[in-house]
């Protein structure tokens, strides 16, 4: 059974009670804690290391005008992550006595931050860690950063001629760029290519795989998918690439089953046809060498271990085992050399090290205080009294009827039809119909309170329970920060940084600061459920309430856009000292709304220059004063320079 925790006696809550309600043993992978004081601490070595009060750290950043929201990178869980990664297949190899080695890459197009890649190569060095790229402007990237030279560039995506040559040049420049056949007319560029340039590139082909896939991403293979070749096209590029006298340098078989499979069977599959296309190519004649698995690796966000879209029914060392097992299997059974193994793990590796912090702004909901009885009351109001005194008559036993909850829930529904109708035919005054509005969510207060457990209630009362939730104002732009949390409704751990030793007391969700509806997080985790609403704590006006995203540092806030004109955050980047505490190695800026504007193409300076115009002949006027025009143009100017978020 799920504990809710609040069902715990308040007095009696701990911090374990919030650990286990927000569930951060479950996913959190050891890099996240919470201390005595009820603050999350983060321990960015894994369990075993230093760890830094998280609190305690945005105080210290606000104290440098490192204003929220912010996004804290830790780049010492990177540095985990990718020796995680090497520790499950260096087990696996030694597990299944695997004559070959792991290599991975790090796909570009996960986290394009210049600094996210530069400590991915940098931590990934002494494991000859790679990169992949995706198209022309990260291949730049890759060919710059990449200094090992015994580390892989994997090319993948679209290619034109440039783009080949380009890889063909790099090869002579002491890269190991593998350019992999993606589409079938791919090969004839790479035939020219070579021609012309008198050398040929490592050469690789993306098998269009007919394994079943799952989840958001499932159509990454199969016979329609985007990408790759199917199994006549692949045996026809050999042929060509045999006649061109290019055969030798086909080396790698790559594919890719899509992102965050949830389903460990998935894999199995994908491998095992993989490998023993893999084997085929090898027995045709190319040498080969390589075995690109691609990404796919998933993450557990909610901590269930199932095969829910959040979560994955596998560990990372069951991934390592089940690659390195099957490929072996394949390979054994023809007498034929195992390959390297790459990985293209990008959220498996980029995920865990970014924090995302936002601060509430303040909370609103819906007006549920009963209001006192006046004298001669009229009858749509005395009606909904009546109502409400018959729901608080029913004792909030077990074993109710819900059927009677219904009933009252359906007569309040119709009173307050009814004032809203009398209301619009003119027979209800203003006052009267927002005590009948009041009243009525009085009802559904009282209701709610009287709801036997979650599964038992009919849907229309469920909904209730949101109605009546307070909405929490982020500081935030979902759209800048976790777009896929709208994209694609993806769920990332949401929670309360602080106050965790104190039992959260409302049930809310939260709206971010654009004007589009969609602008909100009300989808949250709950053990390989779902759930629309939070716990949280009771705002206070004086005192900040933060609120941490958990497990956005793939994709988010690469894909992120200027919705509303919010721009980008600040973000910094922590890494632990070896004597103790933190060093602030990277800071970049957040977007000011001058940049925003900018853009969009506006000019800022001219923007003001008109306005500046405007209060010129409103001063001529005599509207408008000129200290009061002054203070104006003060306020722009001073805007301009600042973030695009809101500062208390
Ligand atoms: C997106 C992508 C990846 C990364 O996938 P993850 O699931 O994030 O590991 C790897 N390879 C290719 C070809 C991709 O398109």
């Amino acid at each position: 059974m799920k504990e809710t925790g609040l069902s715990a006696l308040s007095n009696q809550w701990t911090v374990k009670d919030s650990s286990n309600l927000y569930g951060l043993d479950r996913w959190g992978e050891g890099y996240f804690s919470i201390n005595q004081l009820g603050h999350i601490t983060v321990h960015p070595q894994g369990p075993q290391g230093e760890s830094l009060d998280l609190l305690a750290l945005v105080k210290e950043l606000e104290g440098r005008n490192l204003k929220l929201p912010l996004l804290i990178r830790f780049d010492d869980i990177l540095n985990d992550r990718l020796k995680r990664l090497h520790k499950a297949f260096n087990n696996a190899i030694q597990q299944y006595n695997y004559k070959g080695n792991y290599q991975g890459v790090f796909p570009i197009k996960c986290n394009q931050q210049r600094h996210v890649i530069e400590e991915v190569m940098k931590y990934g060095r002494h494991f000859h860690f790679g990169l992949e790229a995706g198209s022309k402007a990260e291949l730049l990237i890759a060919l710059a950063l990449i200094e090992d030279p015994n580390a892989l560039l994997i090319c993948n995506g679209y290619k034109d001629q440039r783009y080949i040559e380009t890889t063909i040049l790099a090869r002579q420049l002491g890269r190991q760029p593998v350019v992999v056949i993606e589409q079938p007319d791919e090969v004839e560029r790479i035939i020219k290519a070579s021609k012309t340039l008198g050398a040929a590139p490592l050469i690789g082909i993306r098998a269009k795989l007919s394994s079943r896939s799952s989840g958001r991403w499932g159509t990454s293979i199969g016979e329609t998918a985007k990408f790759g070749l199917s199994v006549p096209d692949i045996l026809q590029t050999l042929e060509k690439l045999r006649t061109a006298n290019l055969i030798n340098e086909l080396r790698l078989l790559h594919f890719h089953v899509g992102s965050q499979v949830n389903d460990i069977a998935i894999h199995k599959d994908a491998l095992q046809e993989a490998g023993k296309i893999y084997v085929e190519l090898n027995r045709l004649g190319a040498p080969m060498g390589y075995l690109d698995v691609g990404g796919g690796l998933g993450i557990d966000y909610d901590g269930s271990q199932t095969t829910t879209s959040a979560s994955t029914n596998y560990s990372l060392q069951n991934y390592a085992n089940d690659v390195v097992a099957t490929v072996q299997e394949a390979c054994s059974f023809h007498n034929i050399e195992v390959p390297t193994l790459i990985s293209e793990s990008g959220r498996a590796i980029s995920s865990h090290f970014s924090v995302l912090l936002f601060n509430v702004l303040g909370t609103s909901s819906v007006p549920s205080d009963i209001p006192k009885v006046k004298e001669n009351e009229c009858l749509i109001v005395k009606n909904l009294r009546e109502t409400l005194n018959s729901i608080q008559k029913i004792s909030k036993e077990s074993h109710i009827d819900c059927s009677k909850l219904q009933e009252a829930w359906n007569d309040a529904l119709k009173f307050k039809d009814d004032a809203l109708n009398a209301f619009r035919l003119g027979y209800l005054a203003l006052p009267d119909r927002a005590i009948a509005e009041q009243l009525t969510w009085a009802c559904a207060k009282a209701l709610i309170e009287r709801l036997p457990s979650e599964d038992m209630i009919p849907t229309e009362l469920k909904e209730l329970r949101s109605a009546l939730a307070e909405t929490y104002y982020a500081n935030l732009s979902i759209f800048r920060s976790a777009p896929d949390t709208w994209a694609v409704e993806q769920l990332f751990p949401v929670l309360p940084i602080h106050r965790l030793d104190e039992k959260p007391s409302q049930l809310g969700h939260f709206a971010d600061l654009t004007c589009d509806s969609d602008g909100k997080l009300s989808r949250f985790i709950d053990n390989g459920d779902l759930k629309q609403l939070l716990e949280l704590h009771k705002f206070k006006r004086d005192e900040q309430y933060l609120i941490g995203l958990f497990l956005g540092g793939a994709y988010q806030e690469v894909m992120g856009n200027l919705h509303n004109l919010f721009g980008s955050t600040n973000a910094v980047h922590i890494k632990l000292r070896n004597n103790g505490g933190y060093k602030l190695d990277n800071v970049v800026r957040c977007n000011t709304k001058s940049d925003v504007l900018q853009a969009m193409e506006h000019d800022p300076e001219l923007l003001l220059e008109r306005l500046r115009i405007a209060s010129e002949s409103a001063i001529q006027g005599g509207t408008l004063k000129i200290s009061d025009a002054q203070q104006l143009m003060d306020h722009l100017e001073t805007s301009l320079r600042q973030s695009t978020y809101l500062h208390e």
